[in-house]
C-alpha cells in the first residue's frame, strides 16, 4: 500500500459533553510507520481521543482524516474496515475460546466465503479457511504465541492474554493500531516483552501505532513522537526528549 495512505491527520478536534470540554481544538499528525504516544494526567482526554479515532464518540467539531478519508461520522466497523484496529484497555476475549479461534475471529472481516460455506465444507471455503489459519500461525509466531494456539485464551497469564488481543488486531491486517495502555497491569518482564513486540509491529510490519500509555519508560523507548494533553488541550508535542524537558509538561504532571 502507498504509505501516504496511512497518515492520520487530527485537526482541531473538539469533543463536548454536557458542560465539559473533554477535547479542545486538538491537532496532531501520525506519520506512517511511526509510534505516536498520547500522554497526559488523568482526565486529560486520552481515552476520549481514542474513542473519537475509533468512531465510538463523534467529534463536536474538527476533522480526523486517515489516508485522505474523513473518519468523522463513520461507524466503528466502517473505520475498522479502513484499516484502523483498536485494542481496548480491558480484556475483551471470549474466555473459553482457544487462542487460534480468537485469532480466527480477527480474520472474520477478511473472510469472503463466510461461515455458512465453511460449515457446509465447500472446497473453496476450506481452502480459504486454511489460508487464514496459516496467517494466524504466522502472526502468533510473530508475537510469541506459537506454542499457545490450542490453549484456551482465558487460561493464559495476563501478559499473554494481552498479546492475544494484539495478535487478534494484527489478524485484521490493519494499517493503524490504537493501543490503550498496552502494558498496564503487567509485570516488568511482560512490559519489556510487550514493548519489544510493539516495536516489531512498527519496524517489521510497518504498521503505524497510536499509543496511550502511563509508563513513561515505555513511552520514551517506543515513541517517535509524543502529543501531551492536559484538561483537553494539547499543551506540548515533539520527540520524547523534547517533551520530557518541556516546562508545561513538567508543570501538568506535578500539578495533577
Ligand atoms: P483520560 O483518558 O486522559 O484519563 P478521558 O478522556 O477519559 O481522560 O476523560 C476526559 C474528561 O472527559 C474527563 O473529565 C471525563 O470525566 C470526561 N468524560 C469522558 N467520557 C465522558 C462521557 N461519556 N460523558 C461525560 N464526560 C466524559
Ligand atoms: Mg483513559
Amino acid at each position: 500500500a502507498d504509505s501516504a495512505d496511512a497518515t492520520l491527520q487530527v485537526t482541531d478536534v473538539t469533543v463536548r459533553f454536557a458542560g465539559l470540554t473533554a477535547l479542545d481544538q486538538v491537532s496532531f499528525t501520525v506519520e506512517p510507520g511511526s509510534v505516536h504516544a498520547v500522554i497526559g494526567p488523568n482526565g486529560a482526554g486520552k481515552s476520549t481521543c481514542f474513542n473519537v479515532l475509533s468512531g465510538v464518540y463523534r467529534a463536536t467539531s474538527g476533522s480526523v482524516r486517515f489516508g485522505g478519508t474523513e473518519l468523522t461520522g463513520l461507524a466503528p466497523h466502517r473505520i475498522a474496515a479502513l484499516g484502523v484496529a483498536r485494542i481496548f484497555q480491558n480484556l475483551a476475549l471470549p474466555p473459553r475460546a482457544t487462542v487460534a479461534d480468537s485469532l480466527m475471529l480477527g480474520r472474520h472481516r477478511l473472510t469472503r466465503a463466510g461461515f455458512l460455506a465453511t460449515g457446509l465444507r465447500l472446497p473453496s471455503a476450506s481452502r480459504e479457511a486454511h489460508r487464514h489459519l496459516e496467517r494466524v500461525r504466522e502472526i502468533a509466531d510473530f508475537v510469541g504465541l506459537a506454542d499457545d494456539l490450542d490453549r484456551p485464551a482465558g487460561e493464559l497469564p495476563y501478559g499473554k492474554q494481552k498479546l492475544v488481543e494484539l495478535a487478534r488486531a494484527l489478524c485484521m491486517e490493519p494499517k493503524l493500531l490504537l493501543l490503550d495502555e498496552p502494558v498496564a497491569g503487567m509485570t516488568a518482564d511482560e512490559r519489556r516483552d510487550t514493548a519489544a513486540v510493539v516495536a516489531g509491529v512498527r519496524d517489521s510490519l510497518g504498521i503505524s501505532i497510536v499509543l496511550v500509555e502511563h509508563d513513561m519508560g515505555v513511552v520514551m523507548r517506543l515513541a517517535d513522537a509524543v502529543t501531551v494533553l492536559d484538561f483537553g488541550k494539547r499543551i506540548a508535542g515533539g520527540t520524547p526528549a523534547e517533551v520530557q524537558d518541556d516546562p508545561a509538561v513538567v508543570q501538568a504532571y506535578l500539578g495533577a
